[in-house]
């Protein structure tokens, strides 16, 4: 039985315990995923730290009707950008790389 309480980000999770609990849940996504390799289609993932999530784009239901509650329930929404980097490792590039006046 899944519920929706049971779901929060990973960064936000401040304590041990939430973090393995956060790890687990990606690991039952992963599990998910294998179960039905379309919905990799609703997936991102970041070239640079592999972070997976679904693509903010997906919509409210995807079939088989509750797979997009289920793709939300363990993975977090994740935009790429061009280069297949998530917000994180572009911000993180761009500290690198300043852009020049
Ligand atoms: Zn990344």
């Amino acid at each position: 039985m899944l519920s929706a309480e049971g779901f929060y980000y990973c960064e936000l999770s401040s304590s041990l315990s939430q973090k393995q609990k956060c790890i687990m849940d990606q690991r039952e996504g992963q599990d998910y995923l294998t179960m039905y390799p379309k919905l990799r289609h609703w997936i991102n993932q970041c070239v640079a730290c592999q972070i997976q999530g679904y693509k903010p784009e997906m919509p409210e239901q995807i079939y088989p009707g509750v797979a997009a509650r289920h793709l939300r329930r363990y993975f977090r929404p994740l935009a790429v950008d061009e280069l297949g980097l998530c917000s994180q490792c572009r911000e993180a590039l761009d500290v690198l790389t300043p852009s020049k006046p």
